[in-house]
């Protein structure tokens, strides 16, 4: 502690890059500081900072498993941004200058690089802003914020109670709850289901923009009879609410009746939540893919002749690629992507979804007799048959579906019935006018992609990182990924764009899948501080899904790629 002051007095006033000399490890008592990388100036991204305890006294129980033991970081991370709140000041200068963050997590459970628990102790990873005065040194503000602010932030997140500290009633909720859930998803393909909405759930989220429930008027989920099943949790105990077995489910309604409400819920069902979000006990196939148009989106040599036939000029759809695709190349590129990395559900909204992808009538059959694209409601029976591939379809106006529809579940006032038995007598009285084609499909062909093609170069340096939730920048390239639905925080976006670096940079050509699963693999073995360049502070990373890792790099527009494995 006295050295940290010594080099604090020594460089007050200097130019603002005399705090290079702080990097170092400190023993502050009962915590140790590690400061990893200092900032070069006020304006520069905050100096990389982290904060140990110096033994770990909370309750084993809460980390003695992996899930226990990820849902327990994710506890402690938002503590500590709690905490933050709480004692740091905050802004004293120019640019970040006093400003003390943590990874930002969303309303899912992640495995994070934000806090480590082992049985030795606690860390929390945190980034510091330090004080400019000016753009010189500011040896007093830096003091407070790195010798009490930060240790006042580890005492009351990290260590045990009673005053202040880990709050154990709360820790063990969040444990419990993140348990359960993952027992409850893990029962799903035993019970011949793909999703699962407990009663009592609350769907609705407060804005477009926010992910928070919404508080007031929210209609609690209660779902139908006919499709209740109960789930025996290791902690919650019984639990009971609807289930969505395997086959083709349709969701129908008015509009504004919960429909994109529930699809919704079902995709994020893929994580776990917090406690209070209201879907903690919503959950989906892990590998559930939410499909969806997205014109002008660049596709490099995917197969989609399952869903589209020659296109003008003879053009083959086995191999197809374009820096532009419409509203149903792009769906049809999308599924076929998610086909190829592998997923159990298909997640497909109307209202996101290209017309002619969905349905294609007689009329316009007799009228217009060149058409490449086979609608989704000719492919949504053979995804199951032939490939396993469950599909949850919301469907307002097109009464077509109910002819390959298992079941159909009606939202009215945000409460769901089912409705298949009266779809049934709907589809005698009006039957089909032609009769919905009902091919095989098999599996697209597996690409190998060109890793020379995803070119790092940016200037004179390299670089693959995540700027926000939404972005990646791979040299001088920015890669779009605004329409990956289950895109949870901007932490999986920066393991992504590292995971496609590592790639990249190893300039070694492999089948897309192939990529995926091993880049996740060794992540699984060697934790995400792996994915780091230095030692120490690893930076703010959590963990996504093959799914969007692989949606990542099929979104990169400099891609190369080629059917060739798989
Ligand atoms: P649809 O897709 O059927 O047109 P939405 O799912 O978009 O309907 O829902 C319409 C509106 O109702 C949204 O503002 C949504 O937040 C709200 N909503 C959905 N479910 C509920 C609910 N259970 N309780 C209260 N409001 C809800
Ligand atoms: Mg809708």
């Amino acid at each position: 502690m006295r050295r940290l002051q010594a080099t604090l007095d020594r460089i007050d006033r200097r130019g603002y890059g005399a705090y290079k000399g702080l990097q170092g490890t400190y023993d502050l008592g009962s915590f140790f500081l590690f400061i990893d990388r200092v900032q070069r100036d006020p304006f520069a991204p905050p100096s990389l900072v982290r904060v140990r305890t110096k033994e770990n006294g909370l309750d084993p129980a809460l980390f003695e498993s992996p899930v226990r033991r990820v849902a327990f970081e994710d506890f402690l991370t938002r503590a500590v941004e709690a905490a933050i709140g709480k004692v740091v000041r905050g802004s004293r200068g120019l640019g970040g200058s006093g400003r003390v963050e943590i990874q930002r997590p969303s309303q899912v459970v992640l495995p994070r690089t934000s806090v480590v628990v082992s049985p030795q102790h606690v860390e929390a990873r945190v980034a510091v802003g330090l004080p400019a005065r000016g753009r010189t040194v500011d040896a007093r503000a830096a003091r407070t914020v790195l010798l009490e602010e930060l240790p006042e932030v580890a005492r009351r997140s990290l260590v045990p109670g009673p005053e202040g500290g880990v709050v154990a009633e709360a820790a063990r909720l969040h444990v419990e709850t993140v348990e359960d859930a993952d027992h409850l998803r893990r029962q799903l393909p035993g019970l011949g289901l793909v999703a699962f909405v407990a009663d009592g759930s609350v769907l609705p989220r407060e804005s477009g923009t926010s992910d928070s429930p919404l508080r007031e008027g929210a209609v609690p989920f209660e779902g139908p009879e006919e499709l209740r099943v109960s789930v025996e949790l290791p902690n919650r105990g019984e639990v009971f609410g609807m289930g969505i077995p395997e086959g083709v489910t349709l969701v129908v309604g008015g509009g504004f009746h919960g429909k994109s409400t529930l699809l919704s819920a079902l995709s994020w069902g893929v994580y776990d939540h917090v406690p209070g979000d209201g879907r903690e006990y919503v959950v989906a196939r892990p590998d559930a893919v939410k499909i969806r148009a997205e014109d002008g989106r660049g596709v490099a040599g995917v197969d989609i002749s399952a869903m589209i036939g020659d296109l003008p000029g003879g053009r083959s759809t086995g191999d197809f690629s374009t820096p532009n695709a419409s509203g149903s190349t792009s769906q049809a590129a999308n599924i076929a992507e998610a086909l190829e990395v592998g997923t159990s559900l298909f997640l497909v909204d109307e209202d996101t979804s290209a017309t002619n992808f969905r349905i294609r009538d007689e009329r316009m059959r007799e009228l217009v007799q060149k058409e490449p694209i086979s609608p989704f409601i000719e492919l949504v029976r053979p995804l199951h048959r032939s490939l396993g591939v469950s599909t949850v379809v919301v469907v307002g106006g097109v009464g077509d579906y109910l002819d390959v529809a298992d079941r159909v579940i009606l939202m009215e006032d945000y409460e769901p019935s089912d409705a298949t038995p009266r779809a049934r007598k709907v589809t005698t009285k009006f039957p089909p006018r032609a009769p919905v084609g009902d091919k095989d499909v098999r599996p697209p062909r597996g690409r190998r992609v060109r890793a020379s093609s995803i070119d790092l170069r940016r200037g004179r340096r390299e670089t693959a990182r995540g700027r926000g939730v939404q972005t990646i920048e791979l040299g001088r390239e920015r890669v779009d990924l605004s329409y990956l639905e289950q895109l949870a925080e901007a932490g999986q976006t920066e393991t992504i764009a590292r995971l496609i670096g590592e790639f990249a940079g190893a300039g070694v050509s492999r089948g897309v899948k192939e990529v995926v699963e091993e880049e996740l693999a060794s992540v699984s073995e060697r934790g995400l501080d792996s994915l780091s360049s230095m030692e120490g502070h690893p930076g703010e990373l959590s963990l996504p899904r093959a799914q969007e890792v692989a949606a990542a790099i099929n979104r990169a527009r400099s891609l190369e790629a080629r059917p060739g494995v798989g």
